[in-house]
């Protein structure tokens, strides 16, 4: 990861054949267009490697949270369930709709925890949205128990785990519903972009009219579409389908690049004494898109992240401290900052985050650093760093 450090021969042909036809929007123009409809295209490889009878591009990973959550019926006063660890656009999206996000713990699976999940449950609950974070998944196994005890969807956030499996299937597909993003850091990218994949006809049918104007889509006179319920405008351009369509024939030559570094390094950190893995639920299958693990204290784990930062290995995150994907620092949500009013109810929800006990999520966010693993670096070169990684952690764990 990300999907840009590899551009080639194929994107710009991609690209090439939109701009021949000057055609960059995905729907209508059927006669100028050269029968190019990249969009469409790109819906079908995912259908096919998400082994998903459904997908709805979008413009981005937030839209398809967005518009996952309103295809299911999801609206105004409805409790989502989401973890603390996760990027902004889990509350983003839910607080889009009008829903309120449920802030829960995770677990030492760096994802939702499911015990925790089971107590967050109220009468407004409607889902349950995993964030499969750094490349690997929540228990969905667990989690569907609760979906199907409780009759809640289960919404996967598969953002940062495309490629990635569970239980022989492809993450995303799991849930009622999956997303995932193409935005420009992403395992593959389109610059912007984003998908929803689903088996359900009726979820797929409203998320291919809410992210157009609730355009129909019947015939092929746009002007002339009736509009059977209010929609949004989500839609992606031709011109980053295009890029996308590209990059999804190459995910997974792009995930054999990434497990053979992720390998490499944590062949290299095995054994270290002080250092153990994330944990990856039974039946799960990582993207390799990082190797997340954890130190035996906080302050080890500060100085460790230093160390690395300082001698080059930068790729790698402490999460503990970041501002965008840890609850500590989303000062915006506890305290309802919005340009604009917010419901009472929602205010009053928010308000409680404060009040939460954190500590779980705490114990193992302090304790974690999560090394990016790119596509660009060769064998010899992880090795290297793989080497100076295990180094740097032995020294400073024997002081
Ligand atoms: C990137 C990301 C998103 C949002 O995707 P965008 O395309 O940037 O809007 C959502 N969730 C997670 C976990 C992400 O990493």
């Amino acid at each position: 990861m990300p999907g840009f450090e590899l551009f080639g021969e194929e994107e710009k042909k991609q690209v090439q054949d939109v701009l021949d036809s000057g055609i960059l929007m995905r729907y209508g123009f059927d006669g100028m267009r050269n029968n190019h409809w990249k969009a469409k295209e790109l819906e079908k490889a995912i259908q096919n490697r998400m082994q998903s009878k459904h997908a709805q591009l979008v413009s981005s990973g937030t839209a398809a949270l967005t518009v996952a959550l309103a295809s299911a019926g999801i609206g105004v006063g409805d409790e989502v369930i989401m973890p603390t660890f996760t990027f902004v656009a889990s509350f983003e999206s839910i607080m889009a709709i009008g829903a309120i996000p449920v802030l829960v713990n995770i677990d030492d699976t760096l994802t939702l925890c499911p015990i925790s999940v089971e107590k967050a449950i109220t009468k407004k609950t409607k889902a349950i949205m995993p964030v499969h974070m750094c490349g690997s998944m929540a228990n969905l196994n667990a989690l569907k128990s609760i979906c199907t005890k409780h009759n809640l969807l289960l919404i996967e956030d598969a953002c940062q785990a495309i490629g990635g499996s569970y239980d022989g299937k492809p993450l995303g597909s799991y849930g009622d519903l999956g997303c995932f993003s193409f935005d420009f850091v992403k395992t593959i990218t389109s610059g912007e972009g984003g998908a929803v994949i689903t088996n359900n006809e009726k979820y797929y049918k409203n998320a291919d009219h809410y992210s157009d104007h609730g355009h129909d889509h019947f015939g092929n006179d746009r002007g002339a579409e009736s509009h059977p319920f209010l929609g949004y405008n989500y839609r992606i351009s031709e011109l980053h389908a295009a890029v996308g369509l590209a990059q999804i024939n190459r995910l997974d030559d792009f995930i054999a690049i990434q497990k053979r570094n992720y390998n490499i390094l944590k062949n290299a950190l095995q054994g270290v004494e002080g250092v153990i893995f994330r944990t990856v639920p039974e039946g799960g299958e990582e993207n390799y898109s990082f190797l997340s693990f954890y130190l035996p204290n906080e302050k080890l784990a500060q100085k460790i992240h230093k160390a690395f930062s300082e001698n080059g290995l930068d790729a790698c995150f402490y999460w503990f401290n970041n501002n965008w994907h840890y609850y500590r620092k989303w000062q915006h949500l506890i305290n309802a900052t919005s340009l604009g009013n917010l419901s009472d109810e929602t205010k009053s929800k928010l308000q409680e985050i404060k009040q939460k006990d954190f500590s779980q999520s705490d114990s193992w966010v302090s304790r974690n650093i999560s090394c990016l693993i790119k596509l660009g670096w060769t064998e010899n070169e992880m090795t290297k760093r793989a080497n100076k990684a295990k180094k740097i952690i032995e020294h400073i764990l024997a002081q």
